[in-house]
């Protein structure tokens, strides 16, 4: 149990496990996850394929193309429920998206940057400190 963290959908029907802390760990601000999370802004922390585990239930999933990029995202949502847990997006290989509310204490991380700033609700203050991005984060190839 070193370093593991453990969430699930509203219903528990759904439950994983992360190893490790995200790769990256961003606060979205773009219209369609607003409009998909049904909430202000998204909570990203993604991790290596091989650091998340489903532990209990199964995932549905649907694909989006974003109109922005044209790239394709997988969200997995519970079927029961409808919590949205996780997604892959084309953009990353071999990662994978949790959606940090959903864990047990959403607390354990800290965000590193907004991205999308451009779209963000004018109620919410992104605080000091943090790298903000008015579009999308892509990072340099290595
Ligand atoms: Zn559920
Ligand atoms: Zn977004």
């Amino acid at each position: 149990m070193t370093d593991t963290h453990t969430g699930g959908c509203a219903c528990g029907t759904v439950r994983y496990q992360v190893r490790g802390k995200p790769v990256l760990a961003a606060v979205c601000h773009c219209t369609f996850c607003q409009r998909r999370l049904a909430s202000a802004f998204a909570i990203l922390a993604t991790f290596e394929e091989q650091n998340v585990e489903i532990l209990q239930g199964e995932l549905a999933e649907v694909e989006h193309h974003s109109d922005v990029s044209g790239r394709w995202l997988r969200m997995q949502f519970c079927p029961k429920c409808g919590t949205t847990v996780s997604h892959r997006a084309q953009l990353r290989p071999g990662m994978r998206t949790i959606a940090g509310g959903t864990f047990d204490d959403p607390r354990w991380f800290t965000i590193d940057r907004h991205i999308w700033a451009q779209s963000k609700l004018p109620w919410v203050t992104i605080p000091e400190g943090v790298a903000v991005y008015q579009q999308a984060f892509v990072p340099a190839p290595a």
